[in-house]
């Protein structure tokens, strides 16, 4: 059996994150050469983020909060439609460098309680692992059995991917080097934390906080709390790496020696 690794790509790094539905075409390619080069004797299931796609409208709709008034359909359906065209963008782009990926979104399979996965039936994404393809999922809207419809994280639906599958890494890729004692992007002598496990991961989270551009789903804090839980109750690795910088996710599926941050337990 070929080792299990999952990867998120995130939505900040993928697309223009001060523009409205613009993605990054060739950060997404040269994103999916390093997955070809590191992945070819490795099974891989790649997730990625909304950025400018999906969270614009999500926020202006607050579509997280569910079915809340009258508006929320539309906003839902709304979302959906962009997210989708990104989710279509970057399997456009794999497809163009020789990957065979297979569009895998939670909203065509999974239902939430609370934003949070109860039921997914991964055995198509699993046929398609042992058929050779690269299954791409992403953030996206789904139904939820107590808010109605919600938006997830693409790490919500690695966490349960993770779950279910046993993966041997998980590989969560941001804009940012990993996580440091404080957001860098607003703390100057913030430090980068190499490893995370229970002995520093109270501290680690007083630390990490929102991000600081638009974001539905989270910012630091909340990749580090799902990095803690993927690691601990899959006891797996988690590594949370810069992936705008070019050789590091290849650098990151190849060994654990990365600059990032490592969640293991
Ligand atoms: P993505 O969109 O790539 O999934 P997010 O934007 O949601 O990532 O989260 C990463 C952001 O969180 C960073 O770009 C940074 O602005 C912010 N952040 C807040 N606190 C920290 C911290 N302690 N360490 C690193 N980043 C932090």
């Amino acid at each position: 059996m070929k080792k299990l690794i999952l990867i998120k790509i995130g939505g900040s790094s993928i697309t223009d994150t001060s523009r409205e539905g613009i993605a990054k075409p060739e950060v997404i390619r040269r994103l999916a050469e390093e997955v070809g080069q590191a992945g070819k004797n490795t099974n891989v299931i790649l997730g990625h983020g909304s950025g400018s796609f999906g969270h614009i409208i999500g926020k202006k709709y607050a579509v997280q909060k569910g079915l809340i008034n009258e508006k929320s359909r539309e906003g839902a359906a709304l979302t959906q439609n962009i997210a989708a065209q990104l989710h279509r963008i970057v399997i456009n782009e794999f497809c163009l460098k020789g990957i065979n990926a297979l569009s895998f979104p939670p909203s065509a399979g999974a239902i939430t309680r609370n934003r949070r996965i109860t039921d997914w039936n991964l055995s198509a994404m699993q046929a398609a692992l042992e058929c050779g393809f690269l299954p791409v999922t992403c953030g996206d809207v789904v139904m939820d059995s107590q808010l109605g419809a919600t938006i997830i994280s693409t790490e919500e639906a690695l966490r349960y991917i993770a779950e279910k599958l046993k993966p041997h890494k998980v590989i969560l890729g941001g804009d940012i080097d990993g996580v440091f004692t404080a957001n860098p992007k607003t703390t100057k002598d913030a430090r980068l934390i190499k490893e995370i496990n229970s002995k520093n991961i109270e501290e680690a989270l007083k630390g990490a906080g929102e991000s600081t551009k638009v974001d539905v789903t989270g910012g630091m804090k909340t990749k580090l709390e799902y990095a803690y839980e993927i690691a601990r109750s899959c006891h797996t690795v988690c590594q949370i790496v810069n992936i705008d910088v070019p050789g590091r996710l290849r650098s990151a599926m190849m060994n654990d020696e990365v600059t990032g941050t490592t969640i293991r337990l």
